[in-house]
Order: C-alpha cells, then sequence, then structure tokens
C-alpha cells in the first residue's frame, strides 16, 4: 500500500482523503436498524475471502438517502472506521465545473486513488448534483457536462469486479426522486438505505452520544435533562441536536457555570429554532425597515400557507429572526435545516413529488410570489428591495418546470429537460406561456393578500413584538380575519 499523505497535494483537490477515519457504528445514535444492515457490509468488507467462498458478495454501492444532518456522512465514515479501510470523499458538485472534460476525467482520479489503496471507500455526497436524471432538470446549467461525470460513475462501477480488492462506493442524497435510475440499477447502487428524522428515543440516544464529552451535574440529571430536550425536538436532525448541545456548553461556559443546567438547554434549543450563523446576539443594530419588511414577508407567506396549503407541507410555526449579525429569517416549515439556509421557502422542492397534481403546482408558484408581492404592495414597486428576489426567480423556476416537464400545460405534451432543448419558435412560445403564468401567479397572489391584508397585519404586528408565531394562532387570525373580497382571478 501507499502513504496515503501523497494524496492530497497531488492533483486531486476534489478528494478528502482519510487513512482512517476513527468514526464507528458507536458515534451514530437511534435507527439501529440501519447500523444492523450496514454492519453486515463492513463484515463483509473484512472478511472478503470467508464471504466470498460463500458466495456473498459486498454490493458495490450503496446509497443513503435522507434529509441534510441526519448523520448519512457520519454512516459512511463508521463503516470505513469499522472496516478498518481508507475513506475517500468528494462532493457531487465538485464534478459539476463549467470547463467541459472536467466532470469525467474527476471521477476517473477519485475511483484511481480509491483503486490504488483498495479495498477502500469512495463517498460522494450530494450524488444527486451530478447523477440526476439525464434529460431531468437543469437548473444552474451545466448538463452535458455532468452527464458525462454521470457516464464516468457508470463506467467505472460497471468497471471493477467484486473481488478483494473491492471498492465500496457510498453516495448520499436527499433527492432520491430526481436520481438517474440507471445509478441504482442491479451491480450500482442497487443497496438504498433511508436515513431519516430520529424518533424521540432516537434523538434521547443522538443527544446522549453528543453529551459524552460534556458536564452533568450527575448522570440522573443528564438523563432527565436530556429526555426533555429528547421531547420538545420533533423534526430536528442529528446534526441540530448536536448544535444544542455545542451551544448549551458555550452558554455555561459563558455562565462560568460547572455543568450544564436546563435553563442553558432551553437557551440553546430555542436558539437552534431559529439560528443561522454565529455573530452577534444584539438585534439592536437591525434596521427597522428591514424588520418590518422582514415581519410582513414572512406574514404573507402565512396568509398564504393557509389559503393555499401544500397538502404535502402543512407549516407549522413562522419566526421572524433577526437577533443575528445576518439579517435573515426564517418562515416556520416542517423541513427546519432549510428554513435556516434561505429566507425563503423553498418551494422548488415539492417539483419531485409524485402525487402533485397540476393544481398544487399553481398554487405552489401563486405562494412562491408572497414575498415579492407584499413588497410591491406595501412599499411600492420602486421601493422593493432584495429580500422579494429569490422568491421570483423560484416562482419563475416553478412556472418553467410545469410547462416544461410535466406536459400539463398548453405547451404540449413532451418532456424538455430545459430551454436549451427548444427550438428557437418554441423558445418563444415558452417565454409567452411563462409570462402567462407568472401574471396569473401574481394577480392570484396579491388577490389573496388584498383579502386577507387584515390577517397580513395583524401577523405582523405579532411577529415584530414577539419575533415568532405557531401555526395554531396564524390559523386562528386567517380563520377569523374580515376578509375584503376581491374579484376573481383565472388562468
Ligand atoms: P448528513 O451527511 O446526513 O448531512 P452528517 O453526517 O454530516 O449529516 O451529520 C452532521 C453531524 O451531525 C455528524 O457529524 C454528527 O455529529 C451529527 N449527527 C447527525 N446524525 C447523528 C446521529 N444519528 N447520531 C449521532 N450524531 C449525529
Amino acid at each position: 500500500r501507499r502513504a496515503l499523505g501523497s494524496l492530497g497535494k497531488s492533483r486531486a483537490k476534489f478528494i478528502s482523503a482519510e487513512e482512517t477515519t476513527g468514526v464507528t457504528f458507536d458515534d451514530f445514535a437511534g435507527q439501529e436498524y440501519i447500523k444492523r444492515e450496514l454492519q453486515e457490509i463492513v463484515r463483509i468488507l473484512k472478511n472478503d475471502e470467508e464471504f466470498q467462498n460463500k458466495g456473498i458478495y459486498c454490493p458495490k454501492g450503496v446509497l443513503l438517502h435522507g434529509p441534510p444532518g441526519t448523520g448519512k456522512t457520519l454512516l459512511a465514515k463508521a463503516i470505513a472506521g469499522e472496516a478498518g479501510v481508507p475513506f475517500f470523499a468528494a462532493n457531487g458538485t465538485d464534478f459539476v465545473e463549467m470547463f467541459v472534460g472536467v466532470a469525467a476525467s474527476r471521477v476517473k482520479d477519485l475511483f484511481a486513488s480509491a483503486r490504488s489503496f483498495a479495498p477502500s471507500i469512495i463517498f460522494i455526497d450530494e450524488i444527486d448534483a451530478i447523477g440526476s436524471k439525464r434529460g431531468g432538470p437543469d437548473i444552474g446549467g451545466g448538463g452535458a457536462e455532468r452527464e458525462q461525470g454521470l457516464l464516468q460513475i457508470l463506467t467505472e462501477m460497471d468497471g471493477f469486479k467484486v473481488s478483494t480488492s473491492q471498492v465500496l462506493v457510498i453516495g448520499a442524497t436527499n433527492r432520491l426522486d430526481i436520481l438517474d435510475p440507471a445509478l441504482l440499477r442491479k451491480g450500482r447502487f442497487d443497496k438504498i438505505v433511508r436515513v431519516g428524522l430520529p424518533s424521540k428515543d432516537g434523538r434521547f440516544a443522538i443527544l446522549k452520544v453528543h453529551a459524552r464529552n460534556k458536564y452533568f451535574h450527575s448522570e440522573e440529571e443528564k438523563d432527565v435533562l436530556l429526555q426533555e430536550i429528547a421531547e420538545l425536538t420533533e423534526d430536528f436532525t442529528g446534526a441540530e441536536l448536536q448544535n444544542i448541545l455545542n451551544e448549551a456548553g458555550i452558554l455555561t461556559a459563558r455562565k462560568d457555570l460547572d455543568y450544564i443546567g436546563q435553563e442553558e438547554l432551553l437557551e440553546a434549543l430555542k436558539r437552534q429554532k431559529g439560528t443561522f450563523e454565529t455573530g452577534q446576539e444584539d438585534s439592536t443594530d437591525i434596521p427597522e425597515e428591514l424588520k418590518l419588511r422582514l415581519a410582513y414577508r414572512e406574514a404573507a407567506v402565512a396568509v398564504l400557507a393557509c389559503h393555499l396549503p401544500d397538502p404535502y407541507r402543512p407549516i407549522i410555526e413562522v419566526a421572524m429572526v433577526v437577533h443575528r449579525q445576518c439579517h435573515f429569517v426564517s418562515c416556520g416549515i416542517t423541513d427546519i435545516k432549510s428554513i435556516r439556509s434561505q429566507p425563503n421557502m423553498r418551494y422548488a422542492e415539492i417539483s419531485g413529488r409524485v402525487f402533485s397534481r397540476k393544481n398544487d403546482y399553481l398554487n405552489a408558484i401563486v405562494r412562491a410570489c408572497g414575498p415579492r408581492v407584499i413588497e410591491e404592495q406595501m412599499f411600492g414597486i420602486d421601493n422593493m428591495c432584495w429580500i422579494s428576489s429569490k422568491a421570483t426567480l423560484d416562482a419563475s423556476r416553478l412556472a418553467e418546470f410545469l410547462i416544461l416537464q410535466t406536459g400539463m400545460t398548453a405547451f404540449g405534451k413532451a418532456y424538455y429537460r430545459n430551454q436549451s432543448d427548444l427550438v428557437p419558435n418554441l423558445a418563444t412560445k415558452l417565454e409567452a406561456l411563462r409570462d402567462e403564468y407568472m401574471r396569473f401567479a401574481v394577480e392570484k397572489c396579491a388577490s389573496v393578500l388584498r383579502e386577507y391584508h387584515s390577517a397580513v397585519e395583524t401577523i405582523t404586528d405579532i411577529l415584530l413584538e414577539k419575533g415568532e408565531i405557531k401555526a395554531e394562532e396564524i390559523w386562528d387570525i386567517y380563520k377569523k380575519a374580515p376578509q375584503i373580497p376581491q374579484p376573481a382571478v383565472s388562468p
């Protein structure tokens, strides 16, 4: 075996290589069945020959799918750590470069490196960035390039024999729905493991893992406190639970206390629920105008979510968070991760849903227009600001998706990957139709927001005062609000 050290400095800067990850299955808590499934693979990796004599082979590829922060990377590292084999990691997005030929050659590099240290593990995080359906949505471009990369992965995986010099490829994604089916075929990623959000017991177990190096008054008190946090953290990921404990540790140190107590944990939980980046904690330097704009935006989004609900994604809470340095705000939806990284709800994800009907798509486009429309209504078209521009982008993308890829519109029944697939006269037709959908969506959205203007105002007031509001209260306000009748808007 060559020493791994040489690798990092060579051409392959995008690969991170670890001789040994040092991670074990003990570091992953909750969802014990996942560990049991993966332990089997570890056993085969370790005793390759023994299993081969019995006709049992290690799968070539394992796909871990589930929301971000649920421990997929951790699991991949644990497999490497348990099997005692080197770990080569890259991110799917690293392959998708603007330069022609880079994707395929990077894939080759990655596999060549791993092969020369076999048995070894390749981990490709966000594999959907390179492995999405050929002919699938091509947001951001680089389609042809990505296809080359994907083909190269398939070639590499088909190329190696299951043998003692096994390279196990582990992919991770939160978008199983957009992966190219070719990747999932036998002999490729034919083992698919779902890594979901932890249950209450799972959360407790995860908290215990991350409390290992923290000080509590006693073991008993630790268990009681962590149970309490586990109860309060439905929908939290492992990464978020870990953050809570870290934050609680910092608060404890800051207060010069010896042990983490209930107060610190609850404070850390509150921060985790609606914070983004670490920074100043002082909100006084945030301009009043920005606060007002943010509050209106969240209120509008909340009212739209009541009026045109997404059947798959009910709101649970809306929080306006402006107590950190970055002027972000969150719309509380079930996907807590996406709240933190993005100021707006990510409606685009709805596009991957199998059971969405045309009307669901239309409603999603209308909802996506909310931030833009409320800004225009409240501040005037010449006085809008950046906080609504992401929403305009989301809405347009959704409209384009509906037109090009669902066959549900007047555009036609065919499927088009993106605009570049279109001959010029179809491109003109697309633009016209997209404008029409956007006009409808903006008008419809404006009409709903006018009709429920008093609800928007009430929610805005509450957000400005308290910073957050629960779904229950939102629904209550929405249902009781006096409506201002509006003329019908139709597509
Ligand atoms: P993913 O790859 O799914 O986005 P990660 O593996 O990067 O998630 O998780 C980030 C961190 O969160 C991990 O390093 C670990 O500390 C913590 N974590 C997530 N899930 C768990 C879990 N089930 N048990 C223990 N820690 C976890």
